[in-house]
């Protein structure tokens, strides 16, 4: 039986981003994902879209007025904000801050809009991930098998994605989901390897400094 590592190195946390168009399984990924790993947590963004069946307030979204986004958008409480599809979406500032500080990793699901916006502001701290379904036949499929939305939302959905999907050079990992298992263990992969990069890892300096105090 292999013997677990307890040292435990002091690290900044670090900020994930799964950006897809709709339909590419970007909300299944998350969710194994958080499952799995207690050191990330989901960055709950605002909108103000309707909420669709199976969705929870203050779970999937905090579902909020127009009025109340440009409250939020104008007092600075957004740290990135876009409109789709005619509705605003924006990220909490506070909740990022506090896990950053705390050495936690934030997962986000923002499109590549917020992705920018959050590369101008926090680039160190930030993990690109594009996730790209396996061909087209099968993001249309997936979107109509939702149910959760009109033929018409179906639509321009399709026509959105490929906006979207533009836009996947701007990030520094790509994933092609034809299989769920293999997708979710390469987010694992690069998450693992990511934590593990020098310049987040701001307690090795005192390690090497105690291991050279012994040699
Ligand atoms: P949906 O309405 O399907 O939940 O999300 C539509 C799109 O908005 C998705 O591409 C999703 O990534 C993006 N989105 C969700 N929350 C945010 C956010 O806080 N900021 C930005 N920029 N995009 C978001």
């Amino acid at each position: 039986m292999s013997k677990k590592s307890h040292i435990n190195i002091a690290r900044r946390g670090l900020l994930l981003v799964l950006s897809s168009p709709s339909g590419a399984g970007k909300t299944t990924l998350s969710r194994k994902l958080l499952e799995a790993d207690a050191s990330i947590s989901m960055s709950i963004s605002v909108t103000t879209r309707a909420q669709r069946p199976g969705e929870e307030d203050g779970r999937d979204y905090h579902f909020i007025t127009k009025e109340t986004f440009a409250q939020l958008r104008d007092a600075g409480e957004l740290l990135e904000y876009a409109e789709v599809f005619g509705n605003f979406y924006g990220t909490p500032r506070k909740p990022v801050e506090q896990a950053l500080q705390a050495g936690k990793d934030v997962l986000f699901d923002i499109d590549w809009q917020g992705t920018q916006q959050l590369a101008q502001v926090m680039e160190d701290d930030l993990v690109r991930v594009f996730i790209l379904p396996p061909s087209s036949e099968m993001l249309r499929e997936r979107l109509i098998n939702r149910q959760q939305d009109s033929m018409s939302v179906v639509a321009k959905r399709m026509a959105e994605a490929s906006s979207e999907i533009s836009h996947w050079a701007e990030y520094e990992y790509v994933i092609i989901n034809d299989d769920l298992t293999t997708a979710s263990q390469a987010i694992t992969a690069i998450l693992t390897a990511e934590r593990l990069k020098r310049k987040r890892r701001t307690g090795l300096t005192a390690f090497v400094r105690e291991l050279l105090s012994g040699l």
